[in-house]
């Protein structure tokens, strides 16, 4: 595939805005739209319905009925399975036209959207309902008397919430356990990134899943977003985005039914990099290669640097000879690794991290300026600053962009201190050749996930998902299907 054939295939692209509910495109009942900007150009590329609660009640109680009369949770789990394999196999044969819709609508290299976003949705969707006809109920251990069986349902209508950075994976933790279980499910993709999610929803009913059951409603988080997190007949929401709204959908579900709210929320990942690293050239393109990875929108993103002052000029000697490989290209083109920043909104906001980090005496070593102005798209350069610390916002603040922070630390205990002084506790790592040192700093991270020696290992089978405030869920694994469950305890006499 060349270069021109993407630009070629990209304005043969047909787009879609219209919401999808009970099985059909519609438009909101207002008649509003917003505009679908593309990051990559700055051109509009369609009308999208913008929902409002109107909307969303249509969705929900289209929702509730598909669940009521047990149109999916009713089919025997083998069955379900079926259909979500067929889900996962026509996501794939939709792969080039999906990665482009989420490379125009969100700006990654189309390299990764068709190796990465694309095929990893797919995957999860399979993963899901493989795994759906191997859960069994339970018995509890009770006198002769009686039996007690704890069994599994489904909790009923689940919201999903999801944000602009990986919008078809992002939706994917979510539905896939979800529908798996036999819940109907109300997906309302952010505004920034729109057109996967609503394209999946036409597929996964071509597929086989009924009318209904699952309902694509986009539209602003203040107008859709809050209604959905609101609605009295929504018994769950699977939200994922910053922790400033995750507060605010617990707020929602207080005051409203008292949902179930599982967040996964931001992060500002720690990067331990000690003298004795095993393989520094793997250490280091670890951490350039995973902070601009997806343009450093990435909530796990190894944000904060700390190495070990013995080998800290020789480590940003080695990263910063990889800094210009990230330079932001044409996300057409195959060999861009870094692409466009989403919109304009997340580009000033970055921009102005970056000029608070120079502000505050960070020693700018690359990068730092917004490029690619001639395409009318938003890039911004892979930045590195060195002399970091803890006081500054570049170091507290969750900056979702191309930002690395390089720290130096003489002791690892308060590398370690440092890295847990965060309201943040997503992910970390350490690189250490001592396997002590390593075992006890994972143990002493106060974080979802640690990584030893690496950073990039990920898989569907491990549990995704933070401490502190970022957030109370874990996506992923047979873990997530406690999200979307509740157990129910029946008592059989048998005297
Ligand atoms: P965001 O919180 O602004 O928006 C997330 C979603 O919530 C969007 O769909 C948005 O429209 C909606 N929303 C906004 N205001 C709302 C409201 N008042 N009521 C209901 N819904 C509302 O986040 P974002 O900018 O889209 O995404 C970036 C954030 O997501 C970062 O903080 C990142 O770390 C986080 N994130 C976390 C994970 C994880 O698994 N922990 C994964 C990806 C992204």
């Amino acid at each position: 595939m060349t270069n021109t054939s993407w630009h070629d295939r990209a304005a043969e692209l047909k787009f879609d805005g219209r919401a999808f509910i009970n099985g059909q495109r519609v438009a909101a009942q207002s008649g509003a739209t917003f505009d679908c900007i593309s990051p990559v150009d700055g051109r509009k590329l369609v009308d999208v319905a913008r929902c409002d609660a109107i909307d969303i009640d249509t969705a929900v109680t289209a929702a509730r009925m598909a669940f009521e009369d047990r149109r999916w949770a009713g089919l025997a789990p083998a069955v379900r399975k079926r259909i979500m394999i067929k889900f996962a196999d026509l996501l794939l044969q939709h792969k080039d036209e999906l990665a482009l819709l989420e490379t125009l609508d969100m700006g990654k290299p189309i390299k990764y959207s068709r190796s990465v976003d694309v095929p990893s949705a797919a995957n999860c969707i399979r993963w899901y309902g493989e795994a759906i006809d191997k859960i069994y109920d339970e018995i509890a251990p009770t006198p002769d008397t009686a039996l007690a069986l704890i069994t599994r349902e489904p909790v009923g209508v689940v919201a999903a919430i999801v944000p602009w950075n990986y919008p078809m994976l992002m939706a994917s933790w979510k539905i896939a356990p979800a529908l798996a279980v036999g819940n109907s499910v109300v997906l309302k993709p952010s505004e920034k990134s729109p057109l996967s999610a609503l394209r999946m929803a036409e597929i996964a009913l071509e597929a086989g899943i009924p009318p209904g059951v699952f309902n694509v409603v986009p539209g602003y988080g203040h107008e859709a977003g809050s209604a959905l997190a609101l609605h009295m007949d929504v018994d769950c929401i699977g939200f994922t985005g910053s922790t400033r709204i995750g507060k605010q959908i617990m707020q929602y579900a207080g005051q409203s039914n008292l949902k179930r709210v599982w967040t996964e929320l931001g992060g500002k990942s720690p990067n331990i990099v000690c003298a004795d690293c095993p393989d520094l050239d793997a250490a280091v393109h670890a951490a350039v290669g995973s902070i601009y990875f997806n343009q450093g929108e990435s909530c796990n993103a190894p944000s904060r640097l700390f190495v070990e002052e013995s080998i800290r000029e020789q480590f940003i000697a080695k990263a910063l000879a990889l800094v210009p490989n990230f330079q932001p290209g044409d996300p057409l083109n195959e060999a861009t690794e870094m692409g466009a920043i989403v919109d304009h909104i997340q580009m000033d906001s970055v921009l102005g991290f970056i000029t608070s980090g120079k502000t505050e005496g960070a020693q700018l070593l690359a990068g730092g300026q917004r490029v690619r102005t001639e395409t009318g798209g938003y890039y911004i350069e892979p930045t590195l600053f060195n002399n970091v610390n803890s006081t500054m916002k570049i170091a507290r603040e969750e900056i979702f962009g191309p930002v690395l922070s390089v720290f130096g630390f003489t002791d690892l205990n308060e590398a370690i201190r440092q890295a847990n002084a965060s309201a943040f506790g997503l992910q970390a790592a350490v690189w250490t050749s001592d396997i002590r040192k390593a075992h006890q700093t994972a143990r002493t991270l106060r974080v979802g996930t640690v990584h030893v020696n690496q950073y990039n290992d990920d898989d569907i089978t491990v549990p995704f998902g933070g401490y502190k405030q970022s957030g109370n869920g874990r996506d992923k694994s047979l873990h997530a299907f406690d999200k979307y469950t509740e157990l129910k305890t029946i008592w059989i006499s048998i005297t």
